[in-house]
């Protein structure tokens, strides 16, 4: 097993790679967040031995437990909150992660930032977007670009939080059956980023946070940068939490 992630954690690295040289990216600006919710302390501890420094994870009193198991090892590596978050489970944010991906409405904004300023902290945190209109998916409004101004007061005002510093974007295309279907909604989150950056003159405002296994390579191809891997890395989940 140790070997199959090894293998699996490598060939990822080797596939980022070659993308980023095919779209004349910078590899420093492209972090791999690799996602292990749904799986064993075992594997992320042997991810961890072959290099993977940021670890994603969607159900924090999940992590909380695989936090407690891993020990000291633990200090090598930051927690990435990924997972739409429900406001009973901010403390464990506040306690355990570095940085938050989905900040999918305000009142999370508000609710998880005034507790990390009562704990003194300040993470970094990227507004999630739901760009195709699906309504299973969580994120702000922006399928419409007709709402983007307005959008871009909103994020705005969550900038002004004490406890978050945030960064840019995160989008989770449709469910696709192959990765050139998330192509162009890789586009249209790259082209509204710009959109901000224009209308705001923030050019820090430039993380963007998309591409899983299925289309990691297309989501380089388009700017990400963070792309965030489970599966093909860890294998498959077991589902149960
Ligand atoms: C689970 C998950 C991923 C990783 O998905 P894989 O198909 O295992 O690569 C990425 N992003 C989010 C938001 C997730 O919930």
């Amino acid at each position: 097993m140790a070997e199959e992630i090894a293998d699996r954690f490598n060939s990822v690295l080797e596939k980022i790679e070659t993308s980023a040289i095919r779209s004349g990216r910078n590899l420093d600006q492209i972090q791999l967040v690799v996602v292990t919710k749904g799986q064993s302390s075992e594997k992320i501890e042997q991810v961890m031995n072959e290099g993977a420094r940021i670890l994603g994870e969607n159900y924090p009193e999940e992590t909380h437990k695989k936090i407690l198991e891993l020990g000291p090892a633990r200090k090598n590596v930051e927690w990435h909150m990924i997972g739409h978050l429900q406001s009973r489970k901010i403390k464990f944010v506040v306690e355990d992660f570095s940085m938050i991906h989905s900040i999918d409405r305000a009142e999370i904004a508000l609710d998880l930032s005034s507790k990390l300023e009562q704990s003194g902290k300040k993470i970094p945190a990227l507004i999630e977007v739901n760009l195709s209109g699906e309504e299973s998916k969580h994120g702000f409004s922006a399928w419409n670009e007709a709402n983007w101004p307005a959008l871009v007061d909103e994020i705005e005002k969550i900038r002004e939080l004490i406890g978050l510093k945030v960064t840019g974007l995160m989008t989770m295309p449709p469910f696709a059956e192959k990765a050139e279907d998330s192509r162009s909604i890789f586009k249209k989150c790259f082209r509204l980023i710009e959109f901000y950056q224009k209308k705001t003159g923030n050019s820090a405002f430039n993380q963007l946070s998309m591409g899983t296994s299925l289309d990691f390579e297309v989501a380089v191809e388009e700017g990400a940068t963070y792309i965030r891997v489970g599966e093909a890395i860890m294998g498959n989940r077991n589902y149960l939490k």
